[in-house]
């Protein structure tokens, strides 16, 4: 073939070759997942493939190539990928890049279809029902379309520090609460929007993932951009995500809209935790009766369509835009508010899921 020759030409044969080269490589990239879904993670009782840590595998000639994406009590788990991989007989090595954020532990990830259904109202909300149980808690607003999490907290006019730690430079979060806020927010004029695209944006989020001085936290609540385009991908693939909590209001518009998005993260091999339905009902002031005024049973039925649990229906409550605007969240102001109460029991579920530590453990049965 000329050297000149048009890559749109097609050649007289149409069947694609498959080298035989690439089928051993292709069975020796299923020999090595084989030996990596015999690595458990104790807590999580599950093995790290269907956890979603392992990231990139790829296998060239005789060597393995991964990212292992862990929380800082989880870096043991690369010594026990090397002895699996070593099984292989081919094997010559394995390279295993752990990826993690410096200090933390448990990485969550808050979505929604679309906007406006509370994805924000959730991430804060449950930031401080964990921050209530015991736990140490950051929260990471990487919402680019609609950063509110600092207004949330009563944080919206500040400013973001960097200062100089061993690794380099890096933002200073603010705190409220007890919890510690980063937002893309901050990071811009006020009012004007953050009209980053492509590999800009892609690198803005990546560094803004990496270089935030957390100190050690329990957990990282990352409240993502709606939807399922570039940046909501981007911040998937580049943190060590253990699981995504969807937040969907009744409306049957939300709901098709949660449906893509749970596809997404299923696609990327991040686990889907559950739903949370918000704004399910009204609870009536004076006689305590529900009204389900968006219509009722999306969220169940979406979740058992799906096969994820639901998490938990989240009242409207107006106490709720009271709060954001003197920046206290529901959880710590009234503990006897149902939607106080809805926030608890989740926050409780992922302590039991998550923790190994007993302090919150214990706490929260
Ligand atoms: P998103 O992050 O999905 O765009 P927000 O969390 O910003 O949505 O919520 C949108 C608006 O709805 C906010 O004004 C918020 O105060 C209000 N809101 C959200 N959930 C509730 C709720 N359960 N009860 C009352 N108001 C709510």
């Amino acid at each position: 073939m000329p050297s000149h020759q048009s890559p749109f030409v097609k050649s007289s044969d149409d069947t694609p070759d498959v080298e035989p080269a690439d089928l051993v490589l292709e069975e020796r990239k299923q020999a090595a997942v084989y030996c990596l879904k015999q690595v458990n993670e104790p807590t999580l009782r599950s093995n790290i493939v269907e956890l979603g840590m392992v990231r990139n595998l790829r296998v060239v000639d005789s060597y393995v190539y991964l990212r292992l994406y862990v929380g800082v009590h989880q870096l043991s788990l690369k010594e026990q990928v090397q002895t699996a991989l070593g099984a292989l007989k081919w094997c010559k090595k394995a390279y295993v890049e752990i990826c993690t954020i410096p200090g933390v532990r448990t990485t969550l990830a808050i979505s929604s279809g679309k906007g406006g259904v509370g994805k924000s109202t959730t991430a804060v909300n449950l930031a401080a029902a964990l921050k209530r149980t015991g736990a140490s808690v950051g929260l990471l607003d990487a919402d680019i379309y609609g950063p509110n999490v600092p207004q949330m907290l009563g944080l919206a006019h500040s400013a973001v520090e960097v200062i100089e730690t061993d690794a380099g430079e890096r933002f200073q979060p603010l705190e409220a609460h007890g919890i510690k806020v980063m937002s893309v927010g901050l990071l811009a004029a006020p009012e004007h929007p953050l009209a980053w695209r492509g590999p800009v944006l892609h690198k803005i989020i990546t560094q803004f993932i990496q270089e935030v001085a957390w100190g050690e936290l329990d957990y990282l609540l990352i409240d993502l951009p709606p939807g399922t385009g570039d940046a909501q991908i981007t911040i998937i693939q580049e943190s060590p995500i253990c699981g995504v909590v969807m937040v969907t209001t009744p409306q049957q518009v939300a709901v098709s809209d949660v449906r893509r998005s749970i596809h997404m993260f299923r696609q990327v091999g991040v686990p889907v935790l559950g739903l949370v339905e918000n704004m399910s009902y009204l609870i009536c002031e004076c006689c305590g009766n529900r009204t389900s005024i968006f219509g009722s049973g999306g969220g169940e039925q979406m979740a058992q369509e799906l096969a994820v649990p639901l998490l938990g229906e989240v009242p409207i409550d107006s106490k709720i835009c009271h709060g954001s605007d003197t920046g206290q969240p529901l959880p710590l102001r009234d503990e006897t508010a149902q939607l106080s109460i809805v926030f608890e029991a989740i926050a409780q579920g992922l302590n039991n899921t998550f923790c190994s530590n007993p302090r919150l453990v214990s706490q929260s049965l």
